[in-house]
């Protein structure tokens, strides 16, 4: 009965920082142009380990190299590295690009991943999971961005935020979406994932979070939290990110790089 009653608290706590965020930011809605399960698959896979305005970079590039993702399979390695190395990490991504492809081709015959709308989230995550480089965050990515499916992904930054606030107490961003699968209220999956990240990239940031302006410092168990003005200050000034999520901007189909608060 205590666990119930713990478990309850944990939700509505959460549904309320959620509401909280969206006071704050806005409602994210879901974009109503969904990009294709494999164009989600590889954009997030450019993404990792970098920021998101070069990984889109190297979406960009990679798409105006290779306009179909024939071309891609066909293409070597080191010629792929080579189209998205401003994302970083080109040799290991370029692999697993073409290995995905590959496989894709042998299973089903075709460069789509359509199929996977005809499957629950768990046939989904089983699917992808089973690729080489492809994380739960990743494949989470793909159900929410190109499924539409509501389902709460967790990188570094959202597993961070998540520990300083106590909503979970994990050591890993798989195991934090594990447990928020459990914690987070039905229909939040897509604004509470992309208000995470504009919080963490606005305020909560892995150094020097501005706490003097976080409303929910009382709340916050992070050892290092501050009220300092002048740390703020000069962090507030170093505060130059440029906020979009490359899976947005693929949805949308733009091809414009510029600033831009998401919202
Ligand atoms: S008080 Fe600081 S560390 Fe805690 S959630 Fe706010 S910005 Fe992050």
């Amino acid at each position: 009965m205590a666990r119930l009653d713990s478990h309850a608290r944990s939700v509505r706590r959460i549904s309320r920082i959620a509401d909280s965020l969206e006071d704050q930011l806005g409602r994210p809605r879901p974009p109503r142009k969904k990009s294709p399960p494999l164009n989600t698959l590889i954009a997030t896979l450019l993404s990792q380990n970098t920021n998101d305005r070069n990984s889109y970079r190297a979406w960009l590039s990679l798409r105006k190299q290779f306009p179909s993702w024939e071309r891609v399979h066909k293409a070597p390695w080191q010629t792929i590295a080579k189209a998205i190395e401003v994302g970083g990490l080109k040799n290991q991504k370029a692999q697993r690009i073409k290995l995905i492809l590959q496989t894709i081709l042998k299973q089903r015959g075709s460069f789509s991943l359509d199929f996977l709308k005809q499957m629950s989230d768990e046939q989904v995550m089983e699917y992808l999971l089973a690729m080489k480089g492809v994380g739960s965050k990743t494949a989470a990515c793909v159900l929410v961005f190109s499924l539409g499916r509501d389902v709460f992904p967790v990188d570094t930054h959202i597993h961070r935020i998540c520990n300083r606030l106590a909503m979970v107490k994990t050591k890993s961003a798989d195991e934090t979406f594990e447990a928020m699968k459990l914690l987070l209220p039905p229909g939040r999956g897509y604004s509470f994932h992309v208000n995470l990240i504009h919080f963490g990239r606005q305020t909560c940031r892995s150094n020097n979070p501005l706490c003097g302006q976080c409303v929910f410092f009382d709340e916050c168990v992070y050892p290092q939290k501050h009220r300092d003005p002048l740390r703020t200050a000069s962090s507030n000034q170093q505060n130059r990110t440029t906020d979009f999520l490359i899976t947005e901007k693929i949805a949308s189909g733009s091809s414009k790089l510029r600033n831009h608060s998401g919202r």
